[in-house]
């Protein structure tokens, strides 16, 4: 959607084509990084977007066995906005898709699930879809993947996947929420790890279990889940009930993974499709949004003029592959060194050294919130504005 309306803002005829009816599903992950905030910016839609309803957090905090912690502190950042802003991505992805609609070459096609390419002399030209209607065909200068981690298109495309393996998956589901936000967004206790996400009357809530324990768990009934859950998060306590069966509770897997090319000629790969990030650190909506500000800087030109080669895709690849490789090499060292050892524990658990060191020297806090706020190489909107 991104790189849709900075494609038709340049004067790029788009089509963003999307399988679903509309935006209103469970998406993971509710976060607007400060560099996603500054790209809004440099679009003329910050003050617009956050007139929307969303919560804005300068400190992450988590709590650690009894102990509570800072981890990273966003008010020093070099960006417009010193914090993270939480809005529901439903309501992010409808207010791009309104705001594209403003120019005339943006066209966006919900109900239309991409199902295989279409290849000529090894070249892709286009799509095939299938909407309610029946099979279209669309025809394109430049397919852009923009399908998520179970991307059709990079499989279609036959591009090698390199995996890289989570320890985790993440119980997705809705609390009632009554009474103050609580100030901290994690939990993390022996063999538990719990998020809560503010969407106004309900918390989102992730609750993370180690990879392929879901039959387990499902196994020991919906009791004991909701006692588990009433342990880790007090805060919800009162509305464990809520969880009437195993409908109210979605499994989303967890993976991290990079394609090795991410282009072959008429074909490029962005965000997940390209990467599957894992939840670790809250940043692969950042990084899928960076890449599109960077495919939109360097493609804008070469589409309108029709021109686009793959020395262009391998720019695009060039430019972000760096931050993804930085930044999945940090969430795997996290995944292994802390993710499966709190998941394994079963003693009491304590805030490790670094994560203590924290808490002591708030300088360092500015660290963790420019790796989170910031990412690797945060891009700025270069593409013009052409209707
Ligand atoms: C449990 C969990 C929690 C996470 N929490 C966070 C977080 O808090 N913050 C954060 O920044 N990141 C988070 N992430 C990572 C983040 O979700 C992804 O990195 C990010 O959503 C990638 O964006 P994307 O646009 O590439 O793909 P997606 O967000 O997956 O979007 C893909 C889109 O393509 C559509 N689509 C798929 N197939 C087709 C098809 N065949 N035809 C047409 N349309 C199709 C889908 O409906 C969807 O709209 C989390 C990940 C997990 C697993």
């Amino acid at each position: 959607m991104m790189l849709g309306l900075l494609l038709a803002r340049a004067g790029v005829d788009v089509v963003v084509l999307e399988k679903h009816a509309d935006f209103l599903r469970d998406f993971r992950g509710d976060t607007i990084h400060p560099s996603t905030l500054d790209v809004m910016h440099e679009l003329g839609l910050l003050e617009s977007l956050l007139r929307l309803p969303h919560q804005q957090v300068r400190e992450l905090k988590a709590q650690i066995g009894d102990v509570t912690v800072p981890i990273a502190d966003f008010t020093h950042l070099p960006t417009r906005c010193g914090f993270i802003a939480f809005m529901p991505q439903w309501d992010l992805l409808d207010f791009l898709a309104r705001e594209a609609a403003r120019f005339p070459t943006f066209h966006l096609r919900m109900k239309t699930e991409v199902t295989g390419l279409l290849e000529e002399a090894g070249r892709v030209v286009g799509v095939q879809a299938v909407t309610p209607d029946g099979p279209i065909a669309v025809r394109a200068d430049l397919v852009v993947a923009a399908d998520g981690r179970s991307s059709i298109v990079r499989e279609k495309a036959g591009l090698p996947v390199q995996e890289f393996g989570a320890p985790m998956d993440v119980l997705w589901f809705r609390l009632s929420r009554t009474g103050d936000a609580p100030q901290t967004l994690g939990r993390i206790d022996a063999g538990a790890i719990f998020i809560m996400l503010h969407r106004g009357e309900y918390w989102q809530c992730g609750y993370v279990i180690p990879k392929g324990t879901f039959e387990q768990i499902r196994a020991a009934g919906l009791p004991a889940l909701r006692e588990r859950v009433a342990r880790l998060a007090p805060a919800v306590r009162d509305h464990v009930s809520e969880l009437r069966d195993w409908d109210d509770v979605k499994l989303l897997t967890v993976r991290l993974d990079r394609v090795s090319t991410w282009y072959r000629p008429g074909l490029l790969c962005i965000g997940d499709a390209a990467h599957a990030m894992s939840p670790v650190g809250g940043v692969g909506i950042n990084l899928a949004i960076q890449d599109a500000v960077a495919a939109g800087n360097i493609l804008a030109a070469p589409l309108r003029e029709r021109r686009v080669t793959v020395d262009d895709l391998r720019r695009v690849q060039r430019r972000r592959e760096f931050p993804t490789r930085v930044t999945q090499r940090i969430q795997l060292l996290i995944q292994q060194q802390v993710i499966r050892s709190v998941l394994g524990a079963t003693g009491p658990v304590s805030p490790p050294l670094l994560v203590r060191l924290l808490g002591k020297f708030p300088r360092l806090r500015r660290l963790p919130a420019r790796l989170i706020g910031m990412g690797v190489r945060p891009e700025h909107v270069r593409t013009p504005i052409r209707a």
